[in-house]
């Protein structure tokens, strides 16, 4: 199952890049570093613990 990578913030919609810092739920709602601090690592959506989402590098053969 992949993960769907979403774009923006779910909360203040700032664009969020796959490079980026981005934090998830088990939903996968999605929120940017600074939102997720604010809220106390919790989805204000339903109220799961949010989660770094891995990032997706542009280059993934570069050792
Ligand atoms: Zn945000
Ligand atoms: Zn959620």
């Amino acid at each position: 199952m992949a993960l769907q990578m979403k774009p923006a913030c779910e909360r203040c919609e700032g664009g969020l890049a796959m490079k980026d810092e981005a934090w998830i739920c088990s939903f996968e709602c999605t929120f940017c570093a600074a939102c997720t601090a604010s809220m106390g690592h919790r989805c204000p959506n339903c109220g799961g613990e949010l989660v770094r989402r891995p990032r997706r590098d542009a280059a993934p053969d570069a050792a």
